[in-house]
């Protein structure tokens, strides 16, 4: 079996660059926006996957959005973080892709957005991809390639 250093960016598809569920961290539609925020900045993500109680995927919901509900005209009202649920604030017009969609589909899909989240068919989500991992795959494409060319 070809490890992922051997495979040419054609061959690679988004499963071999996941991060996959059980390490991501989420939160969950009916959490409290203090609960989320909690999440946020201890793990200092700037955003993360909402899932509904069968663990399928939802929306995202990142730190912006949360200060952006509290803001009132003169101070944060922070009171709205016990009373406001995950669900009424998060995106879930967001991209998404399957374990098997190709480098390229990847690609195009963190032009826009730091993370993607994948999930299957049945809409059960599998884990994330990251800008910072496909990056990571054209960098090391253009090195190898220059080392060959050199030769
Ligand atoms: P990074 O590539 O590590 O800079 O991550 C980019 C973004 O992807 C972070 O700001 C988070 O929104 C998301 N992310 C990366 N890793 C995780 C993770 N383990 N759990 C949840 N979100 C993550």
């Amino acid at each position: 079996m070809s490890t992922l250093k051997d495979k040419q960016l054609t061959d690679i598809t988004v499963e071999d660059l996941l991060i996959s569920s059980e390490k991501v961290a989420h939160v969950q539609l009916n959490n409290p926006l203090e609960h989320a925020l909690l999440v946020l900045v201890k793990s200092g993500y700037s955003a993360v996957p909402v899932l509904d109680p069968s663990y399928k995927l939802v929306g995202t919901i990142g730190k912006t959005v949360i200060l952006n509900q509290i803001l009132g005209l003169e101070r944060f009202e922070f009171e709205k973080l016990s009373s406001m649920r995950v669900e009424e604030v998060m995106y879930t017009d967001i991209p998404c892709l399957s374990k098997n969609d190709t480098f390229l589909d990847a690609l195009k899909a963190v032009i826009d957005s730091p993370f993607v989240c994948v999930s299957d068919a049945e809409g059960y989500f599998d884990g994330i991809l990251t800008r910072r991992a496909i990056l990571k795959q054209v960098s090391r494409d253009i090195y190898t390639k220059r080392q060959l060319t050199e030769k």
